[in-house]
């Protein structure tokens, strides 16, 4: 599509040509976005804080009455909060506009009168989730967010391929004229000039990547994307003087950056560079105390991704997937009509490339329950969008991946979804769990996620800032 195959263009928008050449094109007006940039709280000490407002309001001792009028109150449901707490039977949740009122035990609080009551006794109630790894696709945009709200996913980050209308799209959820979740962007990322994936911020020099750093914080993206992988030795990988370049200049502004990555010492170099947030993880060995301790030490935290990783076998070895309809719906059809061929089942299965992913996966795998023992912030990102994961239903595989083959509890997964990705996109969020003064973006579960993490998609309903959202799956878009 070109520029002017569309109205939505109209901001300050990177564009990275698509024959990887290194010039790109600056145009339009201006752009505004909710996030922060300055660096997240730990986790733990929000789950701290959390606990200790918990425990000060459990001593209060006189039920607080709320005047209900105009409120929406939860009541009876199992919470869990996103923040890695033990849950609370029982709860009472009160909802007042697009915030929560009051999170709690119902001996805390009783249902107030006035307002919208829902009885959610037998239900689970957890925060809308959090997913940090988005591919957006040009004209594509508004059917993902409608498979992501659908699918209780509240709250996204677009990592690095905001291409065509795509950031004018971006503006248009963030001013509420297309239903999305709550959006961050990394805009375009880098990589190396002839590296993966094509059509990112490709450098040739240390100036190059700065200017272009610069002109991406004229844009007022929320982060930085960089990655540095060789995709199973086919391309090169941007070089580390480039990455300490766009890292640096990042700092300066202000702009955390978060790289994908494969190989345990480029990890090294990007932490020595600044960097903390990682996407993927280490692929190509185990990883030693040395490094555990370092990555403890300097906070860092990865968005795995395992659910992606697994995607060139796992669909050809569970066709059964290929009759989910939320599988179906979220993948583009002709993606889909790959995936019916036996015979391309079969290739996925033999083909040398996956035999290879089979090896790093059981190296991630090890290295994200390494980290996770380790107290190392993990946070769910599925890497929606790309290849066969589809829109919705990658996050909540993520979520099911991270407990089956990384060892996360259920309650550390919706952490992980939750108060510690929330923790990763801006330093005070009010998203990502469930307590007094957060936004009210809620999922209530038929089925207990804690007994089994695959009841996060036995969705009842589903709340973006105090609404109740009419789910549905939407139609695959046909372009003219
Ligand atoms: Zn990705």
């Amino acid at each position: 599509m070109t520029e002017g195959d569309t109205d939505w263009v109209r901001r300050r928008v990177i564009r990275a040509p698509d024959d990887g050449r290194t010039d790109w094109v600056t145009g339009g007006a201006d752009s505004r976005h909710p996030g922060s940039r300055r660096h997240p709280v730990p986790f733990r000490l929000l789950a701290i804080s959390f606990a200790l407002a918990v425990a000060l309001a459990g001593c209060a001792g006189d039920q607080p009455s709320i005047d209900g009028t105009g409120t929406i109150t939860i009541a009876g449901a199992t919470l869990i909060d996103g923040t890695g707490a033990p849950p609370v039977e029982d709860a009472v949740v009160i909802v007042r506009g697009d915030r929560i009122e009051h999170a709690g035990s119902r001996a805390d609080v009783s249902v107030p009168e006035g307002g919208e009551v829902i009885d959610a006794t037998g239900k689970f109630l957890i925060p809308g989730l959090v997913d940090l790894h988005n591919h957006y696709r040009d004209g594509l945009e508004v059917w993902s967010w409608a498979l992501q709200l659908h699918a209780g996913v509240l709250t996204v980050r677009s990592l690095g391929s905001d291409h065509g209308q795509t950031p004018a799209m971006i503006d248009e959820a963030r001013a509420g004229n297309v239903p999305a979740p709550r959006i961050f962007t990394a805009g375009v990322g880098f990589s190396h000039p002839e590296g993966f994936p094509p059509g990112k911020l490709g450098p040739a020099t240390e100036e190059a990547a700065r200017e272009m750093v610069r002109e991406l914080a004229a844009q007022e993206v929320d982060l930085i994307k960089m990655w540095v992988d060789t995709f199973l030795d086919t391309r090169p990988k941007i070089e580390p003087e480039i990455r300490a370049a766009i890292a640096d200049e990042a700092a300066q502004h202000g702009i955390p950056v978060a790289a994908h990555v494969f190989f345990e010492n480029d990890v090294w170099q990007l932490v020595d560079a600044g960097v903390r947030f990682f996407v993927h993880g280490v692929r190509d060995q185990e990883v030693d105390d040395e490094f555990v301790a370092m990555a403890q030490e300097k906070g860092l935290s990865f968005a795995p991704a395992l659910g992606q990783a697994k995607t060139f076998w796992w669909v050809a070895e569970h066709p059964e997937l290929l009759d989910d309809e939320e599988f179906r719906a979220g993948i583009q059809p002709a993606a889909f009509e790959r995936l019916l061929d036996p015979e391309n089942r079969a290739a996925m299965l033999e083909s040398e490339s996956t035999a290879k992913r089979r090896v790093a996966y059981d190296y991630v795998t090890k290295f994200v329950r390494r980290m996770n023992e380790a107290g190392v912030v993990i946070t769910v990102g599925s890497d929606s969008g790309a290849g066969n994961i589809a829109y919705g239903w990658g996050t909540h595989h993520e979520l099911e991946t991270l407990v089956e083959d990384a060892g996360l509890t259920p309650l550390e997964t919706l952490a992980a979804a939750g108060a510690a990705a929330a923790a990763e996109l801006t330093d005070d969020p009010d998203f990502g769990s469930i307590a007094e003064g957060m936004a009210a973006d809620l999922v209530l579960l038929s089925a207990d996620p804690l007994a089994d993490i695959r009841n996060t998609r036995q969705i009842d309903r589903v709340m973006q800032a105090g609404v109740w959202l009419e789910r549905g799956l939407p139609e695959f878009p046909l372009r003219e």
